[in-house]
């Protein structure tokens, strides 16, 4: 949609194809300190969002440990004054209400709406020269932008895109619960003592009344539970009594049936080509845990138009400016997903320097490059090259670290 209205705007014709007329179990609730910023474009401020009841604030992220020991990352408020001026606060949102606000704003763009399912692509070497959709339609358009989400990936499937991904398959379910009141932040209760990798439960306030709560465990960890006969419902309520804070959820009368899916965090190399571009979590999925999918997505909307409209009068994309719009895309969610992955799932980081400092050792890089992407907004060559070789020596950095970390574990750590 973002991308829709994005090139509507600019007096292209848009047609958008989507395969979900319910959109069901949309998630990106906890947004990161870049998003409302995006959001801003579509004239949904984070002042409208809340006043409308489509979001609550968020300040901080708490981290909260089985143990009891918890910790708040909060940014600076020397960050608020001049020459920073960055804003203290982002959002959580209702992303059913949040959905629906987009989907106003891109009807009134004239962006036309199809509800079919793209199903394959007609292609002349690296060029798209048609989509088929699954209701029989051929359709024909100069440009193509791959917005279909992580599972179906269409545009990387169909080119074979080369990928890396990052740490196990790991399944998600989440349920809604009514609360009296609710703090205006992120909380992450995190199973992350001891050598094992990690599990963790989210609480994020959607509304100041209604509270989110999603388990995230490995595929392999879920299985186990199954085999045992543990059904969803029982999972999930087995993870509400192990967090203190969670535990009075279960006295709630509603009835625990969790929305579930799962992912592999996965990005894609070469998400362009000469008349098309893949956005979003289609391109690359990133960790829930960054709170990064839905900026990512904003952005690479953002980035993608941009490109189609400065080459609305020529055959193809520019070679350069799409390669380096693909380089952009893999190299910060390569950069937010190993970060993650090694400095809070995997153990050695958390056992070495304790699992609060090990949140400092993944949030300050990754909240000051997000912010500094923001008022970069890297487009060029000189840019988009700094911005890579950053990314890359912090990346290197930590992965040294994450190795000394390995080796200099006392005997018997590792499990
Ligand atoms: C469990 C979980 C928790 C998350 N939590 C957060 C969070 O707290 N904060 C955050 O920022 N991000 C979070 N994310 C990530 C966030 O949800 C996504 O990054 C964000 O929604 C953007 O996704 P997208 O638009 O690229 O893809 P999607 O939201 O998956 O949308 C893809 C769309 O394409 C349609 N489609 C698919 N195939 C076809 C086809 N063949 N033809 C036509 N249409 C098709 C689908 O119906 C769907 O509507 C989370 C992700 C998960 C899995």
């Amino acid at each position: 949609m973002a991308a829709s209205i994005h090139l509507a705007r600019e007096g292209l014709r848009v047609l958008c194809i989507e395969a979900d007329p319910q959109e069901t179990d949309p998630v990106g609730e906890s947004l990161d300190w870049s998003a409302p910023g995006l959001l801003e474009a579509f004239d949904l401020s984070m002042d409208r969002l809340i006043r409308d009841g489509i979001a609550t604030y968020k300040r901080h992220v708490i981290l909260k440990l089985r143990s009891g020991a918890q910790q708040d990352y909060t940014p600076g408020k020397w960050l608020a004054e001049p020459p920073f001026n960055v804003e203290l606060r982002t959002i959580h949102v209702d992303r059913t209400l949040l959905n629906r606000a987009l989907l106003e704003v891109f009807l009134a763009a004239g962006v036309k709406l199809l509800r079919d399912k793209v199903v394959t692509a007609k292609q002349d070497r690296r060029r798209i020269i048609a989509v088929e959709t699954e209701g029989g339609l051929e359709i024909q358009s100069r440009w193509y932008i791959d917005a279909s989400g992580s599972a179906a990936s269409l545009f990387p499937r169909l080119f074979g895109l080369p990928a890396f991904e990052y740490g196990p398959r790991k399944i998600a379910m989440w349920d809604y619960f009514a609360v009296s009141e609710s703090i205006e932040g992120t909380t992450l209760n995190a199973d992350c003592e001891g050598s094992h990798y990690m599990s963790w439960v989210w609480q994020i306030p959607i509304s100041p009344n209604t509270l989110s709560v999603g388990y995230v465990a490995t595929g392999a960890t879920i299985k186990q539970k199954r085999r045992k006969g543990m059904k969803s419902p029982e999972i999930f309520a087995e993870q509400l009594q192990s967090y203190s804070g969670l535990r009075n959820l279960l006295q709630s009368p509603h009835q625990i049936s969790p929305r579930t899916t799962s992912f592999v965090c996965k990005v894609h190399a070469k998400t362009s080509g000469p008349n098309w571009l893949v956005i979003g979590e289609s391109a690359a999925m990133v960790d829930p845990m960054t709170s990064n999918g839905v900026t990512a997505a904003l952005r690479h909307a953002e980035e993608a138009s941009r490109l189609i409209v400065r080459s609305r009068n020529r055959e193809q994309l520019p070679w350069l400016s799409r390669t380096l719009y693909a380089r952009r895309v893999m190299d910060m969610a390569n950069f937010f997903n190993d970060g993650i992955e090694k400095a809070i799932y995997d153990w050695p980081i958390r056992n070495r320097i304790g699992p609060l400092a090990a949140g400092d050792v993944y949030t300050i890089p990754a909240w000051s490059i997000n912010n500094i992407y923001s008022r970069v907004q890297p487009d060029g060559v000189i840019t988009t090259f700094l911005f890579t070789f950053v990314l890359s020596r912090l990346r290197a950095s930590l992965s040294l670290f994450h190795w000394f970390c390995k080796r200099t574990q006392p005997a018997g750590a590792a499990s």
